[in-house]
């Protein structure tokens, strides 16, 4: 039977891991219990350099129960780098593995259509959120328009799915393949390819503790995005720095006609406005190129993407 993980990150989540923890392992064990799952399935949470009792709260579940795998990152790494990381422990010893949120945002009555899809043979299953009603106007507005952008730049992303998602072993594999230092897993995983699906669920709102996710993390992650998969602003800055040179071009030509005939150039203003405006332009430009050496920079020294303090894992194999 197959064993399937669910990976968590958790960073300062001691508010929600008592009642996240217990409906997680109701629903894990209704689903051993009518043989939908391998008896040896686990629920691993990724504390990733929490500053609260996150790993306390987290070790005491091991010990309570075998099904609770902890694996504790030796810093805070961020959510992209702490489930990669709970990903690729899983990977080893599960046929399947769910990412999903500590903060049950992501239904959990899901969790069994994930399983069933991957049942039938699909490797990859995306969650996708079917309403936005919980979400403020603002999250609701800047989550539209990062999709968009996203899929404007060139990044094949799923619109509405944030990192709910079933992967099977060799769907993980797959990705354990992508050595970039940068990570942005929405954009990488439609890359791996394989049969996938779409499973649709309601997103509810965070039951305790706060967002990790404020403004500035919101705006780094989108950059992150972008940047990470596309080109298109170099290109759309080339673009932009042949059209300015044309029309530069095109005015110095103008000039000289009136020039010739006998005007006067009058005024400074058009010259300041043009001096601001190139040099704004040229400083944009600036700022995208050294962003991707910037990138360039990260990845060529191929730093570790996280390192793992410890794992808490013990097999609860009964017989089968
Ligand atoms: N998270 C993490 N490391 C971080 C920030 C967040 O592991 O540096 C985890 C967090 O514990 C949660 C998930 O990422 O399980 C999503 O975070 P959150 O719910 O705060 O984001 P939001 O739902 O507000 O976008
Ligand atoms: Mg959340």
């Amino acid at each position: 039977m197959n064993t399937i993980w669910l990976v968590i990150p958790c960073y300062n989540e001691k508010e929600v891991l008592p009642e996240t923890s217990k409906q997680l392992r109701v629903i894990m064990e209704d689903l051993m219990n009518r043989g939908k799952i391998g008896s040896d399935s686990k629920i691993a949470f990724v504390n990733d350099g929490s500053k609260d009792t996150t790993w306390n709260i987290i070790s005491q579940l091991h010990d309570e129960n075998p099904m609770f795998v902890g694996i504790n990152l030796a810093h805070n790494r961020g959510h992209q780098n702490a489930l990669f990381a709970g990903l690729m422990t899983a990977k080893d010893y599960a046929d399947a593995a769910i990412s999903l949120d500590a903060d049950l945002q992501d239904d959990v009555a899901a969790i069994e259509q994930f399983i069933d899809k991957f049942l039938e043979g699909k490797d990859i299953v995306y969650g996708v959120r079917s309403t936005r009603e919980t979400d403020t106007v603002f999250k609701r507005g800047t989550a539209h328009a990062f999709y968009k952008l996203m899929n404007v730049m060139g990044a094949d992303t799923l619109e509405d799915h944030a990192d709910y998602r079933l992967m099977s072993k060799r769907a993980l594999e797959g990705l354990a393949e992508y050595k970039e230092v940068n990570l942005f897993l929405r954009g990488i995983v439609p890359m791996i390819g394989f049969e996938t699906d779409v499973v649709y669920y309601k997103r509810n709102e965070r039951f305790a503790g706060e967002s990790k996710y404020p403004l500035k993390k919101m705006l780094s992650f989108a950059v992150e995005g972008v940047t990470s998969f596309s080109v298109k602003p170099i290109r759309m800055i080339t673009g932009l720095g042949f059209f300015l040179f044309s029309i530069s071009v095109l005015l110095l030509v103008y000039f000289l006609v009136i020039w010739v005939m006998g005007h006067t150039v009058e005024g400074w203003t058009t010259i300041v406005i043009s001096v601001w405006g190139i040099g704004g332009l040229q400083l944009l430009a600036l700022g995208v190129i050294g962003e991707y050496i910037g990138k360039t920079y990260m990845e060529v020294k191929h730093r570790p993407r996280y390192i793992i303090e410890s794992v808490l894992y013990q097999e609860n194999r009964v017989e089968e």
